[in-house]
C-alpha cells in the first residue's frame, strides 16, 4: 500500500513498517510489515492523506509505481541514469600497481569514466586466482587520487565492508552474492552507491527483491546490472538477457547497467552485445578491459584489449546520432 501525503504532512504509526518515499509536490509513505491486505478506508479519511494506491508487485520501494522519476545514482562526478550511457572498464581482477594504473590511463583515455577491477575474487575455483585483497584496495584508491576516475570492485566479505567504503567509490555485489541477504543488508546500512548484479539464475522479481533489500534498509543508491543468465545453452559462459532491459525500466525506477564480458564469456562477441545493450536501453555498460588481455589474471578470454573500447565508445556516439535523428 503507498500512501500519498499532501506536502509537509506525516503519519503516525499504525502499527505497519512506514517507508517514506519524498518527492518534489506530494510525500508518498510506502506501508510494509503488514500480513495480509491493508485496509485502505481505514486510512483515506485521515487529514492530509490524499490517496491510498494498493502496490500490487512484491517489491515496494523499487518498483514504478511507488516512485515514478527514474532514479540517477551519482558516482563522484559520474551520474547513471541520467542522459549519457556510462561506461565502467577496467581488468577482472586488480593486477600490479603499475599495470593497474597504466590500463586505468588508458581506459579513460578512450573515454571510460569508471575503472572497475575485483580485489576480491568470487572464483569457481580454489585454485585459481583469488584477488589481491586489501593490497588490491590501495590501488584502487590510488586509482581514484592518481588518475582520476571513480573506481567499482566486488564486496564478498562483510568483514571488509569498512575497507571498501574507504577505498571504493561503487560497491559491487557479484552475481554469487545477489541474494546473500546478511551482505545486502550492511550495505544497506553503509549507504554507499551499490551495483547490484543479477544471479546467475535470478528471476528479475528475485533480482528486485534482493534490490528491495537496499532501498527498505534506507540505501537508494542501487545500480542494477544485468550479466547474463544460466540457460540451456552452452554456446556462450551466459546468456545475456537483453529481453530483461526495457522490462527493468518499465516496473523499476533503478538504473540498469549491462555487462557484456560475463554475459558472452568470448571477447569477440563483446562489441555487438554493447551495441545491442544500448540499442534495447541500458544506460550503460560494464566491460572488462586490458592493455594485453592474453595477460589478464582473471577472465582473459572475454576481455577486449583498449582499441576495441575505443570502438565501443565511437558506436555509442553513432547510437546518440541516431537517436537525435529519430527525435527530430
Ligand atoms: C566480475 O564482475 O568479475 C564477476 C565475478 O562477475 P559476476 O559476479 O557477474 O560473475
Ligand atoms: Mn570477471
Amino acid at each position: 500500500m503507498l500512501i500519498i501525503l499532501r506536502k509537509g504532512c506525516t503519519v503516525r504509526r499504525l502499527g505497519f513498517t512506514p517507508l517514506p518515499v519524498p518527492g518534489a509536490d506530494r510525500t508518498a509513505i510506502c506501508v510494509t510489515g503488514n500480513r495480509g491486505a491493508v485496509d485502505a478506508s481505514s486510512l483515506a479519511h485521515l487529514p492530509g492523506v490524499l490517496e491510498c494506491i494498493p502496490v500490487t508487485r512484491p517489491y515496494k520501494m523499487v518498483s514504478r509505481e511507488v516512485h515514478a522519476e527514474s532514479t540517477i545514482v551519482r558516482v563522484g562526478e559520474v551520474a547513471i541514469g541520467g542522459g549519457e550511457p556510462v561506461v565502467v572498464a577496467g581488468p577482472c581482477s586488480v593486477e600490479t600497481e603499475a599495470r593497474t594504473l597504466r590500463i586505468a590511463e588508458e581506459v579513460k583515455a578512450a573515454g571510460a569514466v569508471m575503472f572497475r577491477a575485483g580485489a576480491f575474487k568470487p572464483r569457481t575455483s580454489p585454485y585459481a586466482f583469488q584477488g589481491l585483497g586489501r593490497e588490491g584496495l590501495v590501488t584502487l584508491r590510488k586509482v581514484r587520487e592518481q588518475v582520476g576516475l571513480p573506481v567499482v570492485s566486488e564486496l564478498v566479505d562483510n568483514a571488509d565492508l569498512e575497507a571498501m567504503c574507504e577505498h571504493v567509490d561503487l560497491i559491487q555485489v557479484g552475481a554469487r552474492n545477489m541474494q546473500n541477504y546478511a551482505l545486502l543488508k550492511r550495505l544497506a546500512e553503509a549507504r554507499r552507491p551499490v551495483l547490484l548484479k543479477r544471479g546467475m539464475s535470478a528471476t528479475l522479481e528475485e533480482w528486485l527483491m534482493a534490490a528491495e533489500y537496499l532501498l527498505a534498509g534506507g540505501n537508494g543508491q542501487v545500480v542494477l546490472c544485468e550479466r547474463g543468465i544460466r540457460t540451456f545453452d552452452d554456446h556462450a559462459r551466459n546468456t545475456l538477457d537483453l529481453n530483461v532491459v526495457p522490462l527493468v525500466r518499465r516496473v523499476s525506477h533503478l538504473p540498469i547497467l549491462v555487462d557484456p564480458s560475463h554475459g558472452v564469456g568470448e571477447r569477440d562477441r563483446v562489441r555487438p552485445m554493447s551495441r545491442a545493450a544500448l540499442a534495447a536501453g541500458a544506460h550503460g555498460l560494464l566491460i572488462e578491459t586490458h592493455t594485453e588481455p592474453d595477460q589478464a589474471y582473471s577472465d582473459g578470454q572475454q576481455t577486449i584489449d583498449v582499441a576495441t573500447l575505443r570502438g565501443i565508445l565511437g558506436d555509442i556516439a553513432v547510437l546518440k546520432g541516431l537517436e537525435s535523428m529519430a527525435a527530430s
